[in-house]
């Protein structure tokens, strides 16, 4: 049987504008035996049916899957999932030399709570709601069944993005096939994309436009690519033409990753190095003007809301250190992947460190998520990338 929430009176406005959630402030009744991650049927308070979605404990009670209906339908999964493949095609980014790219992005493909990212032959998927956990096997037998995605292995790997209170518990592991390791290309280049012990998917997929207009101002410059992870913006440059490329992560692993990257697309190649160090003592101890192209992609300084204030003095301090450094005619790449933290609070703490320099700083690009993370119009809090290119004079 159905199980039906229904609303306060007043309450239905944001869905009827299709944004997806439902906070729990805004609910009149629950059913009873409602279970975390059960599916759900959402009215108003006459009665009136607003849509479909996934039940949770929490401030967001309802992520709804489908508006309009009272039911998810069996095909719903083949329908959303051959719809994200489809825009991925229109994106141009299934091609021979482009093997990996998001295939869902939660909100923005109007599958609140899961994300895919695909590499090669290979799916990775995150479930963040107790809903699309208990989805997994439906999603991943939908995702072998997408005709020209020729998707062979699913692996699931959610054990630190469903909410802990759940219970939930998950393991990682391939509900379709068993591979480990591959090679993905990313516009020619390629990477070893350890989705099992990696961060996130495995890789960053969301930089890959980014990466790609820093290859274009890499030629003939010094290089120093904070927070390399997996050395991405390193191997553009190398491509680029750099005359050096200096890699830096506090993690031996990522240094490790990054070597191996560096050394499937530029064997030999004595232009890059890395360095194992924490980012911000490694920008204190070198030397001025010793860079003049510099990025700086840290992890996100303010994960939540009440991360904010002190999320910006670390953007400030870390964006302070590099103009204090840069050569005279470099230029900049720095970004902030935190969502709480909005494009113009990210922009005033960078110009607020490019003031206290005493350089003269103009703003050359202003960068964000690639279109295969796209932003649904009715739920703007699924843009979290945010980037600016700076010249430093
Ligand atoms: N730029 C990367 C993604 C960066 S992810 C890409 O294009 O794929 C953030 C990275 O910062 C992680 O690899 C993490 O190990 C590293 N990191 C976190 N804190 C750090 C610190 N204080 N110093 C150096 N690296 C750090």
């Amino acid at each position: 049987m159905k199980k039906e929430i229904r609303l306060k009176s007043g309450k239905e406005e944001s869905l009827l504008r299709h944004h997806p959630w439902v906070f729990s402030g805004a609910i009149a009744s629950l059913p009873q035996n409602l279970e975390e991650g059960d599916e759900v049927c959402v009215s108003d308070s006459r009665g009136n049916i607003l849509g479909a979605g996934h039940y949770q404990i929490g401030s967001i009670a309802v992520r709804i899957l489908e508006f309009g209906v009272d039911t998810i339908s069996d095909d719903f999964f083949i329908r959303r999932l051959s719809s994200a493949f489809a825009l991925r095609r229109t994106l141009g980014l299934i091609r021979e030399d482009n093997t990996c790219f998001r295939l869902v992005h939660g909100e923005g493909d109007f599958l609140p709570g899961l994300v895919i990212d695909i590499y090669g032959d290979t799916a990775v998927m995150q479930a963040h709601s107790p809903g699309m956990h208990f989805a997994r096997h439906k999603i991943a037998e939908a995702l072998t069944m997408l005709p020209d995605a020729k998707i062979r292995n699913v692996y699931y790997k959610s054990d630190t993005t469903l909410p802990y209170k759940a219970h939930l518990d998950p393991d990682n592991e391939y509900l379709v096939g068993n591979y480990d390791g591959n090679i993905a290309i990313e516009n020619g280049l390629q990477f070893n994309i350890d989705w099992l012990k990696g961060q996130k998917t495995g890789f960053f997929v969301d930089q890959r436009e980014n990466r790609k207009l820093l290859e274009s101002y890499a030629k003939g410059r010094r290089v120093l690519n904070m927070f390399c992870y997996t050395g991405g913006f390193s191997v553009y440059a190398m491509r680029g033409g750099a005359i050096s490329v200096d890699s830096v992560d506090s993690s031996s692993k990522a240094v490790a990753l990054t070597d191996a990257n560096i050394g499937l697309n530029f064997p030999g190649d004595e232009r890059h190095h890395t360095h194992d160090v924490d980012a911000f003592k490694f920008l204190s101890d070198m030397e001025s003007d010793k860079y003049d192209l510099i990025i700086l992609d840290p992890p996100a300084f303010a994960k939540h809301r009440g991360a904010i204030k002190n999320g910006l003095i670390g953007y400030r301090k870390l964006n302070a250190r590099a103009f204090e450094k840069i050569k005279s005619g470099g230029v900049l790449f720095t970004f902030s992947c935190s969502q709480a933290i909005t494009k113009d609070m990210f922009r005033m703490a960078v110009f607020t460190a490019a003031a206290k320099s005493g350089r003269k700083v103009r703003i050359l690009h202003q960068l964000t998520q690639p279109a295969d993370h796209p932003v649904d119009i009715s739920h703007p809090e699924g843009e979290y990338l945010k980037g600016l290119v700076l010249y430093v004079e």
